[in-house]
């Protein structure tokens, strides 16, 4: 369970109306607000004044990682961490500690940069596509193993914005 459910009793009028709402959450021990807080200063320090992004193929493994598979008709479902944000089509972290905001909405439109474009970017539950991925656990947590073996013909089909394309 993320700090944020715990500490925030605002969660409950909203996730009663979020089609995330009775999803199981996670168990893992998560890292600690400090520690998020440095990773995501060093996401920012990897964007650079030049505005840097990953390339596409890992920001399509990370979206994998947070949304799941439905947009192209799969089963996997989103990670349990992904909340709805306030703003109408927007999506953050629940477990990163960053709240829900702009600068934090984990996937913008076309040429907007986005949090799963930083260069550098950790996930909580150190998913596929993340900096800090960690596979030593893929054999008991059953949505990482089958991210891990993912079809990478089905994967190039996730649509995720890339500056310049729209
Ligand atoms: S960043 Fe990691 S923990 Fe957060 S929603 Fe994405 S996969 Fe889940």
């Amino acid at each position: 369970m993320s700090i944020h459910r715990k500490s925030c009793n605002c969660r409950a009028k909203k996730s009663s109306n979020t089609k995330f709402s009775s999803k199981r959450k996670s168990v893992k021990k998560l890292p600690s607000k400090l520690t998020m807080m440095q990773q995501f200063s060093r996401s920012i320090a990897s964007r650079s004044v030049n505005n840097k992004r990953t390339d596409e193929a890992t920001k399509q493994l990370r979206f994998l990682s947070c949304f799941g598979d439905s947009s192209i008709g799969g089963k996997l479902r989103p990670c349990d961490e992904l909340e709805k944000s306030e703003t109408e089509g927007k999506f953050y972290c629940s477990a990163c500690g960053c709240g829900d905001k702009k600068s934090t909405w984990l996937e913008a439109e076309s040429d907007s940069y986005s949090k799963l474009d930083y260069p550098y970017l950790s996930c909580p539950l150190k998913m596929p596509g993340f900096s800090d991925y960690d596979n030593s656990d893929s054999k008991q947590n059953i949505r990482k193993n089958v991210i891990d073996n993912y079809d990478a013909r089905k994967l190039v089909q996730l649509k995720v914005s890339v500056k310049g394309k729209e």
